[in-house]
């Protein structure tokens, strides 16, 4: 794991990875390799442990054991002479930036503009220039067709709106891998359509992107690799043809029965 092809060619790289919330054990035991460029959509029931494991590779959750290397580094250790020695909060937040994340609630800024909420992260995490945030943040704006709202409030934005400026913001930090909870999950059916298709856009831009989603027409369409998880572990994971067409498992038979 330490050798430089793992940390070169693959943006996620997971082995054993276990992680408790007291007595209760939510992630049994992940391995998963994920190269850069890729899609890799995560599916699977309510509960299976699928956010964990996305808050995990973005430092929101702390594994209990196993490795979890994202984007070349250890989840929120360095390594210094062979030793593995815990990040502090703001290593922690410079690992981070490599790792963007949009949630299934948008998480934005209420009472910042739209501008505002993009340029924040850049300007006082990257240290960018001011002008130089905002000549981003409108260039972003207007790859998810929002350039006529930077002086909007997210509030008086559709949730398809909000959810098209937090992919925007969380571009703005030049990402090296995208993490996606349910980014249409809490969107009115007639909005899904507009945010699913500026993430196609970014796949087809060569962004390594990890979805946890339940919008099956979009993981088969866009994803290179589907993951199916079910009780912490992974139970079947392959190119959607074969895990959709033919799963193996009874499991995964099951579950595809029901969302198909
Ligand atoms: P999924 O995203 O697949 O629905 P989650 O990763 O959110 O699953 O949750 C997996 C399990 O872990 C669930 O049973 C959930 O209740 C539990 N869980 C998640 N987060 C916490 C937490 N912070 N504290 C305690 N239990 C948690
Ligand atoms: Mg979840």
């Amino acid at each position: 794991m330490t050798n430089a092809t793992s940390t070169t060619e693959f943006a996620v790289t997971a082995r054993n990875v276990t992680k408790s919330f007291g007595y209760y054990s939510v992630l049994k035991g992940i391995d998963l390799d994920i190269r850069y460029g890729e899609v890799t959509c995560i599916l699977g029931p309510s509960g299976s442990g699928k956010s964990t494991l996305l808050r995990c590779m973005n430092h929101l959750e702390r594994i209990d054991g196993g490795r979890l290397i994202v984007a070349g580094e250890f989840v929120g250790y360095r390594q210094k002479d062979g030793v593995l020695y815990e990040m502090r909060p703001n290593e922690i937040a410079k690992q981070r930036a490599e790792i963007g994340m949009v949630f299934q609630s948008f998480n934005l800024f209420p009472h910042m503009t739209v501008l505002q909420n993009i340029i924040e992260a850049p300007i006082h995490i990257r240290r960018m220039p001011r002008a130089q945030a905002v000549e981003i943040a409108q260039q972003l704006l207007k790859k998810v067709g929002l350039h006529h709202k930077a002086n909007a409030f997210p509030p008086t934005l559709s949730g398809g709106q909000q959810q098209r400026v937090a992919i925007a913001r969380a571009l703005a930090m030049k990402p090296r891998v995208m993490l996606f909870d349910e980014p249409t999950s809490a969107l009115d059916p007639e909005l899904v359509g507009e945010v699913l298709s500026v993430m196609k856009d970014l796949a087809s831009e060569g962004m390594t992107m990890v979805v946890v989603t339940h919008e099956m027409g979009f993981a088969r369409e866009v994803a290179d690799t589907v993951v199916f998880m079910d009780e912490g572990v992974i139970v079947e994971q392959g190119p959607p043809s074969s895990v959709f067409e033919s799963p193996k498992s009874d499991r995964a038979r099951s579950f595809f029965s029901k969302v198909l």
